[in-house]
């Protein structure tokens, strides 16, 4: 099977995204990015738990940001948690508390940021949550 190559002669790109490896999450995920953002082609940093990674110093996490930062040269980098991420125990660690969830998630992202931030002051950092919605059978992005 062959498939059209789109990047002959290029490398670099504008973002990168750091997200979970979950699967439940990721097609939406890039399809919020395309439609909502406009970002179709990015380096893409799935890993469990996406910033708590960064923010424990993981070293294949900060790797790919130098790769990306470095090599691929990108402006700005995208991260996104979402709800009920089994790299932090789940919804179940909050007792249902949704709220409770995403302000936690919310800090987590802050500190990812603030990383970052610390490593590649040159780099625009924006933070999604990825929510729940109507009984679970929507998922809503929300720009931190
Ligand atoms: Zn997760």
């Amino acid at each position: 099977m062959k498939i059209e190559f789109k990047f002959k002669g290029i490398h670099a790109v504008d973002t990168a995204v750091v997200l979970c490896m979950d699967f439940r999450f990721q097609k939406e995920t890039q399809e919020f990015f395309g439609k909502e953002l406009g970002i179709n082609n990015f380096d893409l940093i799935a890993i469990p738990g996406a910033g708590q990674a960064i923010i424990a110093d993981d070293d294949l996490a900060l790797k790919s940001l130098a790769v990306s930062n470095d090599l691929h040269h990108v402006k700005k980098i995208i991260v996104v948690h979402h709800q009920d991420c089994g790299a932090y125990g789940g919804s179940g660690k909050f007792n249902g508390d949704a709220m409770a969830e995403e302000s936690f998630h919310k800090e987590e992202l802050q500190k990812t940021k603030e990383k970052i931030n610390s490593l590649y002051p040159n780099l625009e950092v924006t933070m999604v949550f990825a929510r729940l919605t109507d009984d679970s059978a929507n998922i809503e992005f929300v720009i931190v």
